[in-house]
């Protein structure tokens, strides 16, 4: 049997705010014919939760919260899903409100080691495609393809500028520009898995680059790791 067809791997995919996660994450698991996670959606759910149910964003008041709520991942023909108790909070999650906040949810270690437990659970088989902060490094440390995206401040803002208007959010670039500055050192500095370059990551610069080049990078490395198996399997190595 040809190993290389059959065994699903685990691409871990991480970066800042804007960098070109989730859509190039989205198309390279379609690409494989794989389950996408969007982890930030995960700790966005959180936060609407807390902000819904008036939970003060104090580490017990969260934790308590947590353990209480579901959370749904559904890959659906018009995209991913986000479920909330059974309802469809994919459009609630990403309103101002809740981007003002999720940074200082995310930084709880009872709200981390809750989502952490839930997305091992979701991906532990392999045969997904997860983005986030922290998923080379903690959540899948042994993740068989593991991609670090950056990008040009200046491009990121822009990008999620497109975004939003796409969306009907008025935010002036400023505000985009403060919310993007502010996430970015809460996620870096917080003691709880901080948003880092795993040293086996791949570093891809996306600043000047189309969705569909990204997307044929990291399916690359795909290739790649895929011909490595291959090779070492066929030597007995593994
Ligand atoms: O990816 P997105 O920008 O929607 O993520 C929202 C927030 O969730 C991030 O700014 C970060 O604070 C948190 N997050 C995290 N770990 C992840 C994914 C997201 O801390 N794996």
């Amino acid at each position: 049997m040809n190993k290389t067809m059959s065994k699903p791997i685990i691409v871990a995919i991480d970066g800042p705010a804007g960098a070109g996660k989730s859509t190039t994450a989205r198309r390279v698991a379609e690409r494989l014919g794989y389950v996408y996670i969007d982890t930030g959606a995960m700790y966005r759910a959180v936060a609407h939760a807390a902000l819904q149910r008036h939970i003060p964003l104090e580490e017990g008041a969260m934790k308590g919260l947590v353990d209480t709520i579901s959370i749904d991942m559904r890959n659906t023909p018009s995209g991913p899903r986000t479920y909330l108790d059974g309802v469809d909070v994919t459009d609630e999650i990403r309103s101002a409100a809740v981007t003002n906040i999720v940074s200082t949810v995310a930084a709880m270690s009872g709200v981390r080691r809750s989502l952490v437990a839930l997305q091992r659970h979701i991906g532990h088989a392999g045969g997904v495609v997860m983005d986030g902060r922290d998923i080379g490094s903690v959540v899948f440390p042994h993740a068989e393809v593991k991609v670090f995206l950056i990008a040009d401040l200046d491009e990121r803002i822009r990008r999620r500028t497109t975004e939003q208007r796409e969306r009907g959010l008025a935010l002036s670039e400023d505000d985009i520009r403060s919310q993007i500055v502010d996430r970015d050192r809460l996620d870096s500095q917080r003691a709880d898995s901080p948003l880092t370059k795993p040293d086996d990551a791949t570093v891809i610069d996306t600043t000047r680059l189309t969705i569909d080049e990204q997307v044929e990078k990291i399916l690359d490395l795909v290739t790649t790791y895929r011909k490595t198996y291959d090779l070492i399997s066929n030597f007995g190595g593994l």
